[in-house]
């Protein structure tokens, strides 16, 4: 079963944002069954990145145990339902500037040009992430209908990102 602990030494990575998980912070550890196998495997997650990343199935983990900080469950329980209700949410990996012009929008298909902003996009499904296409910034009201969350979660999955170069990231929304 899925649940919300203690990480206890520090040296698990988040399958979110591929960061390290602190010691001592809370996490949440996804239960999946191993594909063509027998048994379970663990996904862990920090628990903002499980709100926006899986937010099904944390909503179900904490609608069972509801969690002691009454403040972080609603903020958590909030986020993973609009996580649920608009599903393309939750495939926004990471924001990055575009290290070549090779890709192409999703919205539109037009190429995304070297070294302008782009959301990466990655699908959770058989235990792994897999590349799910990018949206060029200037397309993000087209394709996501809730565009107050995705520039919420733009930030949010961009470490690179520094506050200089969000009124840069604003500028490029139409
Ligand atoms: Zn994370
Ligand atoms: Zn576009």
């Amino acid at each position: 079963m899925s649940v919300v602990e203690p990480d206890s030494f520090g040296r698990s990575k988040c399958r979110g944002c591929k960061q390290n998980i602190a010691k001592g912070s809370l996490r949440f550890d996804e239960q999946l069954p191993i594909p063509f196998a027998d048994g379970d495997m663990s996904l862990w997650l920090h628990l903002p990145c499980a709100a926006f990343r899986r937010p099904q199935v944390l909503l179900t983990t904490v609608n069972i145990a509801p969690l002691k900080d009454r403040q972080c469950h609603d903020h958590l329980t909030e986020i993973s339902h609009i996580g649920t209700e608009v599903s393309r949410l939750k495939r926004i990996a990471e924001t990055e500037l575009s290290p070549n012009g090779r890709a192409r929008c999703k919205s539109y298909k037009e190429p995304i040009p070297k070294d302008s902003w782009r959301i990466r996009q990655e699908h959770f499904g058989e235990g792994a992430s897999t590349p799910s296409g990018n949206i060029h910034l200037g397309c993000v009201n087209l394709f996501f209908p809730t565009n107050e969350t995705v520039l919420v979660r733009t930030q949010y999955f961009a470490p690179s990102l520094t506050e200089a170069q969000l009124p840069d990231i604003n500028g490029t929304r139409q």
